[in-house]
């Protein structure tokens, strides 16, 4: 949408340039016939075609019409050095021609442009128009060159124009401009549409210039403007300096000289401005040394004009043209990168240069007689700062845009920053555990309420006293937490005692790490303290409880599990055994006439007897078989997933190593001791009870058979 608006606005440019007239007669062999030409309908017309020409000579028309000198038949407008190689850029001539107007009289307007020489033009013998001095030689040569209108009203309708033209001081010498002639409404019209077209041009770009400058004074990070406005004042001045010379008109002191030399920096300052501003826009496509480059080339040309007389300095614009030709193939590569890599603005960036190379190129062309039409050049260019202009709005407006999102994200990161504030904030104060902020020494910077509940204090106590929790700690608890947090940068679970506010101690847990900053430093310490008080006294129960059944389960003496442990044990293994269809044995044993060593040796050495003989068991059956203590000197060994041949077989190893060494020594006296067994397997279902008297049985059966044996009880 915007490209199409841009074009249509070129077009309409481009239409208020063109004003050709249509169909003119042209001079030929030194004449041309006007009578049928009407000049009210039609637009002025140039008086273009084939000139009298006589070289090297200033002549006035009586002189042509007393010594009839000869001439050569010479196209107008053209160069002289375009005749003839022969003929020189320095040097003079008169043209000649004779208008045949219509019959009726009237006045005549004459639009002269300036030639880049010396003029004096004659109506019928009568000066009507000049532009310096016309001469033999250089001194005389001083000019204006600007545009002209001359108004005439000829006596007859036959007018002889003569034109003398002398060039000492540019590259472009002879009738480079048709005359160009009409009614006088038609010729003023000409002239106010041309000025009124380039003073538009002119005031639109520096108005454009001026904006941009403000743009840029506004907000001097972004450079693009600042080279934006150097380039549409930058042309504002060639336009002034081109054409009808609005500026120059505007500026009477300024000499031709001047004028010129304005107009050529114009020309040479153009790529290195737009090379800048096309780098500020673009840093990484365009090249550091190629900007300077053209900088270094653009000043040496400017010195190099400054420094020389007009007439070198005309000769320097050929070879700068070679110069911005080769610059062009550059911005050519450069735009052809920026559409590689989707740089943004590509497409009006694209367009603008496009549309300004296309003009530089046809002002080359027309400067080099390769086109007639040089207005294009002024609308390439400003078609190309419009377009930028353009472009810059729409950047700015995006910027805009870009900056309104940002501050809608803002806000809402905001909110979501203080909700989860509210949040933190609500975990804080509520909290049952102390949670608290401390500097790097552990004093606290803040902390949770519930540290009244914990340990006495208020909040605004600790903040207030600076209460520092390591070291209302002990020294021990002090430096074994310091350690810690050297070492891992954190603790987790440290127990330590905190003296309440009213004296006591609050056992309390730590969970602590170090704060870090964004840039990795350390910056304090944040933790949780937790009162296990209760977890404490409920650890303790559960020790006691637990150390009250250990008792409960062992014999004191032995520390063979007791008679009540056995039982619970059994009734478990039966209920295994009976799922698992594994076999369940059970063994009694009884030490064979403990009496009598009871009798010979004391009470002590059968204490002895007994304790050394459940150790021996207990160091040679398996973890999961129990060894209890019955009664007296009776012992019940439970053998779950043991078969009863495995029982016995076990039972026979245990007896060996009891009868085969003596077990203990008593007074210098070892006490030989036995045990007879009784080994029976449980059937499923069946009592406790009854398997221990089927064992009892077997046991008896054992006692009976003459001890220190095993009988299998299987009834
Ligand atoms: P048998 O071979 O028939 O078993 O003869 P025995 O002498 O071992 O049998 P009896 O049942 O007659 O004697 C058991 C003795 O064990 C009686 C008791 O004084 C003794 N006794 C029971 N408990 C302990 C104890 O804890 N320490 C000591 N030293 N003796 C105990
Ligand atoms: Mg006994
Ligand atoms: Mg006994």
């Amino acid at each position: 949408m915007r490209v199409v608006f841009v074009i249509s606005l070129l077009l309409l440019l481009g239409a208020c340039g063109s004003n050709e007239p249509q169909n003119p007669p042209s001079a030929s062999a030194g004449f041309i016939d006007l009578s049928a030409w009407d000049f009210s309908q039609n637009d002025p017309l140039e008086l273009s075609g084939e000139w009298e020409f006589y070289w090297s000579q200033l002549l006035s028309p009586q002189q042509i019409a007393q010594q009839r000198p000869d001439f050569q038949l010479q196209e107008v407008p053209a160069r002289w050095t375009s005749y003839d190689d022969q003929l020189a850029v320095e040097g003079y001539a008169t043209y000649r021609l004779r208008v045949q107007l219509p019959a009726d009289s009237e006045v005549y307007g004459l639009f002269l442009d300036g030639q880049g020489s010396s003029f004096t033009l004659w109506a019928n013998s009568e000066v009507i128009a000049e532009d310096g001095e016309v001469g033999t030689e250089l001194s005389g040569n001083v000019r204006r060159g600007q545009p002209q209108l001359v108004f005439f009203q000829p006596d007859d309708s036959l007018v002889e124009l003569v034109m003398q033209i002398s060039n000492f001081s540019h590259r472009s010498a002879g009738f480079r401009n048709a005359l160009i002639i009409g009614s006088a409404d038609s010729i003023h019209a000409l002239e106010r549409n041309t000025s009124l077209f380039q003073s538009t041009y002119l005031g639109l770009l520096l108005a454009i210039a001026l904006y941009h400058y403000f743009l840029f004074s506004q907000r001097t990070e972004d450079s693009f403007p600042f080279h934006f406005a150097n380039l549409a004042l930058l042309v504002a001045i060639r336009i002034g300096f081109t054409g009808n010379n609005v500026l120059v008109s505007a500026l009477p002191f300024l000499s031709w000289e001047i004028a010129l030399r304005i107009e050529y920096f114009t020309f040479f300052l153009i790529t290195p401005i737009f090379a800048a501003m096309m780098r500020s826009i673009y840093p990484r496509d365009v090249h550091r040394w190629f900007l300077l480059a053209t900088i270094a080339v653009a000043v040496a040309y400017s010195v190099f004009t400054v420094l020389t007389s007009t007439l070198t300095a005309t000769y320097t614009v050929p070879s700068y043209q070679l110069v911005i030709l080769a610059e062009m193939a550059y911005f050519v590569y450069v735009l052809v990168r920026i559409f590689a890599k989707k740089r943004d603005g590509r497409f009006y960036f694209g367009i603008a240069t496009i549309i300004g190379l296309m003009g530089l190129v046809s002002e080359i062309l027309f400067s080099r007689g390769f086109v007639s039409y040089g207005e294009v050049a002024p609308i390439g260019i400003v078609g190309f700062v419009m377009v930028q202009a353009i472009y810059l709005a729409a950047r700015f407006s995006s910027t805009f845009r870009k900056v309104e999102e940002l501050s809608v994200l803002l806000e809402r990161n905001n909110e979501n920053l203080q909700e989860s504030e509210t949040k933190y904030r609500t975990i804080f104060e509520d909290s049952k555990d102390m949670i608290y902020i401390a500097d790097l020494s552990g004093r606290v910077e803040d902390i949770s309420p519930s540290c009244k509940e914990i340990f006495g204090y208020t909040r605004d106590e600790v903040i207030r006293n600076q209460i520092n929790l390591n070291e209302i700690a002990s020294k021990e608890d002090r430096s074994m937490f310091s350690s810690l947090m050297t070492e891992f940068n954190s603790v987790e679970d440290f127990e330590f005692d905190l003296p309440h506010k009213d004296g006591h101690k609050v056992r309390v847990a730590m969970n602590a790490s170090t704060r870090v900053d964004t840039n990795g430093r350390i910056t304090g310490i944040l933790g949780t303290v937790r009162d296990i008080t209760d977890k404490l006294q409920a650890r303790e129960q559960r020790l006691r409880a637990e150390r009250a059944e250990t008792i409960a389960s062992t014999d004191a003496l032995t520390n063979a599990y007791t008679r009540r442990y056995l039982n619970e044990v059994t009734q478990r293994e039966m209920a295994r055994s009976n799922r698992n269809s594994t076999p369940l044995t059970l063994v009694i044993l009884d030490i064979d006439h403990f009496k009598q060593i009871n009798d010979t040796h004391g009470h002590l050495a059968g204490d002895k007897v007994l304790v050394q003989l459940s150790q021996v068991c207990r160091d040679n059956i398996r973890s999961t078989d129990v060894f209890s203590r019955y009664g007296g000197e009776e012992f019940i060994i439970l053998m779950p997933e043991t078969s009863l041949e495995l029982g016995q077989q076990k039972t026979e190893v245990l007896r060996k190593l009891i009868s085969d060494q003596p077990l203990i020594e008593f007074n210098g006296r070892e006490i030989p001791v036995s045990f007879s067994a009784g080994v029976t397997a449980w059937e499923t279902g069946e009592s406790l009870e009854s398997l221990i008297a089927r064992a009892d049985k077997a046991l008896y059966q054992a006692k009976k058979s003459g001890r220190n044996q095993t009988c299998i009880g299987t009834d």
